[in-house]
């Protein structure tokens, strides 16, 4: 280890910052297992825990001034060091300390040892919260720093607040921390290109990483935060850059023939004509198909709008050519519903489906893998599992992924393995806001289904309490006496499919008891087996049942349009999103649709979600009110993408910056695809190490 260090010292060849935490000062084997608990594990993890906040203990105040109830900083001469024992268990350390015109008094409880610090003379700086007692000002449990000719670190100056861990006081940790922004800030290289650093205008590397842990400024701290969001952004960007070009100029795909009788026949045998939406998106990703190079789009549409059909027109497409196309869903129950609507569309134009699923026996999944392999299947629908090993096409053109938000930067790049690059269609169910697509699908081209088919109502939603439950079922029956169907989903139950599908079960048994002993109840959960979730949805498609219960299984791909009711109980147990996608099961035909939340929400922001749900039905308005409900964090999941974390940045807040990063990102990337340049070579360091092992395919080597 040693030597491998002080080769790449000596030839300035590695990062400092990718040395193991414990080079730094202060930090032996037991610290660095306190530290990896906070994830730091790398000199750079280290300097990259930034403060979560920043205490101001600059601002000196003469102790006549400090007011009662602020906090305040406080320097002086420590006058005297008092021990009281008043009782049994009890030691308060009291030290006076003066600055000629006022005297303090720093106190603390069962902290015996802290008198030791304050010798009678030394002069000392406190901060905390003031209280004025008679004429005495004191403050319980203050920082404090012995002045000792050095900076002060504590207080004296803007303090960094940082997340700890148990074992690892805070002023351990800021000292730990001092040290290393000491050794090690200085020595980091910069990164940025220069041209970039000089158009934004943006701070040094190694001044921004010693100023966003120990501002001299508030100004300085903006600037340092700035520097390093934007090098966060702009890495991320430079990954998805470096995808996308990679995708554009290097991969060779499949050029499509123009469409054929195929397309003309489907589209005559639709019982609707296509939206002015629907024709500019198919013309687009009819462009990609004809062109050599592989097609990598992301169409966002809101519920209901209509991808469906755009699926099937592409997939046609890629048969027409004499190609296969697969189609990957993120769950099972999907998949079989995607396999159900679009095998139907197929078949009636004559192109032969298949479902590949993990409950079916091994010689039934040999026998379509022979059939895949063998061309037999022109569209083959599954799970992610599509992209496993033992899959093999004899053409695959085409992958169409109905994205959940879950098909991530690695999943992508495993498709080339298949061959020749495949064209690749996102559908992406949930709306998600412009910020949030140029974050998560920088390396795509982007589609958005803005129109719904004509003659759709908004659906008229309501919100009651639990206590009138009844009046969401009078809804019901208004609707059915009508000649209409009713979903009834029941409250959300993650941790088990079990329980959920009791739960399920319970109500289903309750309505047809004692609700709606007149009318026919379905049931449908996750714990039926295929052939019972058929005959259910079957049976609600036909009008045998008039009412389905269900847990969140019926969230995606059930299309029966005469369903006019949904009833969510328990709704404040949903996000925003998943409410809209259940809500997206009514309001499909031509007939005013409701919804009912029967909820009792019990915090603000669950209230705030009923709220909107009432005021609006459209997708993308909701997605934006889910990110700012929820905060991007969580929102983004970043990680689960096999997308870099990001620490300082905000793609909401930051968005403007965003957008900058993102074009001097792929005007770098412009002339230089893999960032081979010697003069790019910290910067390719940073990506490699930010995108962890999802870039490392194509970025080493
Ligand atoms: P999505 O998958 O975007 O939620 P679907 O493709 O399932 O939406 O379409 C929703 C419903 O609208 C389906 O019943 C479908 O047949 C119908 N539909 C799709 N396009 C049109 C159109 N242009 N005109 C009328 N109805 C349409
Ligand atoms: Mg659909």
């Amino acid at each position: 280890m040693g030597e491998q260090v002080a080769r790449s010292e000596g030839e300035g060849a590695g990062d400092p910052l990718t040395l193991p935490v414990q080079y730094c000062k202060g930090v032996g084997p037991t610290r660095a297992r306190m530290l990896a608990r906070l994830g730091i594990e790398s000199v750079a993890d280290l300097l990259e825990h930034f403060p979560r906040r920043y205490e101001d203990r600059a601002h000196l105040k003469p102790i006549s001034q400090a007011v009662h109830g602020e906090l305040e900083t406080l320097q002086g001469v420590v006058t005297g060091v008092q021990e009281l024992r008043p009782r049994r268990g009890l030691v308060i350390t009291k030290v006076g300390v003066t600055d000629g015109m006022g005297t303090a008094w720093g106190v603390w409880f069962n902290q015996p040892y802290v008198a030791r610090q304050f010798k009678p003379g030394t002069r000392v700086i406190i901060s905390g919260r003031v209280e004025r007692r008679y004429s005495q000002v004191q403050v319980t449990n203050p920082a404090y720093e012995v002045f000792d000719g050095e900076d002060f670190l504590h207080t004296g100056r803007i303090v960094p607040i940082y997340p700890l861990t148990e074992g690892l006081n805070a002023r351990a940790f800021r000292s730990l921390m001092k040290s290393a922004v000491d050794a090690y800030a200085p020595s980091l290289r910069e990164v940025l290109p220069a041209g970039v650093r000089e158009r934004q205008r943006l701070m040094g590397r190694s001044d921004a990483y010693r100023a966003i842990h120990f501002p001299d400024r508030d100004d300085e701290l903006k600037e340092a935060r700035r520097r390093l969001a934007f090098e966060e952004l702009f890495c991320l960007q430079l990954g998805l850059a470096v995808l996308k070009s990679i995708q554009q100029h290097e991969e060779l795909g499949v050029s499509h023939p123009p469409d054929g009788e195929l397309t003309a026949r489907l589209l005559e045998g639709l019982p609707f004509s296509l939206t002015g939406a629907q024709w500019r998106v198919y013309g687009e990703i009819r462009r990609d198909m004809e062109s050599p190079r592989p097609m990598h789009r992301l169409i966002q549409g809101d519920v209901g709008s209509g991808k469906t059909v755009l699926a099937a027109l592409a997939i046609l497409k890629a048969v027409w050519g004499g190609h296969q196309a697969a189609l990957m869903a993120p769950t099972e129950i999907l998949a079989e519903q995607h396999f159900r609507n679009l095998g139907q569309l197929l078949s009636e134009v004559g192109v032969p489906a298949v479902l590949l699923s993990g409950s079916q026996s091994r010689r039934a999944r040999e026998e379509i893998l022979a059939a895949i392999a063998a061309r037999q299947a022109g569209l083959v629908v599954g799970t992610h599992a599509l992209i496993s090993d033992e899959v093999r096409f004899a053409d695959l053109s085409l992958v169409v992924v109905d994205e959940q938000h879950r098909f991530g930067v690695r999943q992508r790049a495993r498709l080339k393995d298949k061959g020749p690059t495949p064209d690749v269609l996102v559908m992406t169910a949930t709306p998600i806001p412009r910020t949030l697509a140029l974050t998560l699908y920088g390396d795509l081209d982007l589609s958005v289904l803005d129109e719904l088919p004509p003659g759709r109502r908004p659906i008229k939603t309501a919100w009651y309490g639990g206590d009138q439950r009844r009046r969401a079922y009078s809804v019901i029956r208004e609707q059915v006496a009508l000649g209409r169907q009713a979903y009834v989903v029941c409250p959300l139950i993650e941790e088990s499919e079990k329980l959920a599908a009791q739960a399920a079960t319970e109500l289903a048994e309750q309505l047809r008891s004692e609700i709606f002993p007149d009318l026919r109840v379905g049931l449908l959960h996750g714990r039926l087996s295929t052939e019972e979730r058929d005959e259910a949805v079957a049976a609600f498609r036909g009008g045998q049942t008039q009412v389905l219960v269900s847990t969140t299984v019926v969230e995606v791909g059930v299309d029966v349009p005469n369903a006019t009711v949904m009833v969510i109980e328990g709704a404040e147990r949903f996000g925003l999103a998943q409410l809209h996608q259940l809500r997206g099961r009514v309001g499909r035909g031509s007939e005013q649709s409701y919804c009912v939340l029967v909820a009792n929400p019990s915090s603000e922001e669950a209230r705030e979600r009923m709220l909107v749900m009432q005021r609006t039905s459209d997708g993308f308005a909701i997605a934006e009110e889910d990110l700012r409900l929820r905060g991007p964090g969580e929102f983004f999941g970043t990680r689960q993408h096999g997308l870099p974390d990001l620490k300082l940045a905000d793609p909401v807040r930051d968005l403007p910056m965003l957008e900058v990063a993102r074009r001097e990102a792929f005007e770098v990337v412009d002339g230089d695809t893999r960032l081979a340049l010697p003069e790019h070579r910290g910067l390719r360091e940073q990506v490699l190490r930010r995108f962890r092992e999802n870039l490392g395919m194509i970025l080493v080597g």
